[in-house]
């Protein structure tokens, strides 16, 4: 078995869309980044990379690589799984928590915990918190998640 841990950080950008576990949720203000800007996928795929030894998104993905503009979290999932899959591991489980005001994760947690379950090829549980309006999170500057993952070596 194999551990890892993956964090992200993006800021909020009004009048983007927000996509955030694998979910657009309307009338939520999104975040800006090259890609869709979700965080919780985003540091999910860090924590498997970490956790086979494979890197992160950064190095996988490229951050100016035109092929990932825009691209949503959950093929960002499916491409890091091929890799840590063609390494020899499997997803264990998997836990990502979203820190942020909004979205309010609770309302759609099934839903989110099934897009990323389904993409990571193994449980993926789905929390949120806020920071009681301390810091970047807390002004409705930025959202972000923290995740770990656990693999296990495929029979
Ligand atoms: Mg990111």
């Amino acid at each position: 078995m194999r551990v890892g841990t993956g964090v992200d950080v993006h800021p909020v950008e009004q009048g983007r869309a927000c996509w955030v576990a694998g979910l657009l949720w309307e009338g939520v203000p999104g975040c800006a980044g090259h890609s869709d800007g979700d965080v919780a996928t985003h540091a999910l795929c860090d924590a498997m990379l970490s956790a086979a030894g494979l890197g992160d998104l950064g190095s996988v993905f490229g951050t100016s690589d035109p092929r990932w503009e825009g691209v949503h979290g959950a093929e960002f999932i499916a491409e890091v799984r091929r890799r840590v899959e063609a390494a020899g591991w499997r997803l264990g489980n998997a836990s990502v928590q979203v820190i942020g005001n909004a979205p309010r994760i609770g309302k759609r947690r099934d839903e989110a915990q099934r897009v990323l379950s389904d993409a990571a090829g193994g449980p993926v549980s789905v929390s949120g918190t806020t920071t009681d309006g301390l810091g970047l999170t807390g002004r409705g500057e930025g959202i972000a998640a923290v995740a770990t993952a656990l693999l296990v070596a495929a029979e």
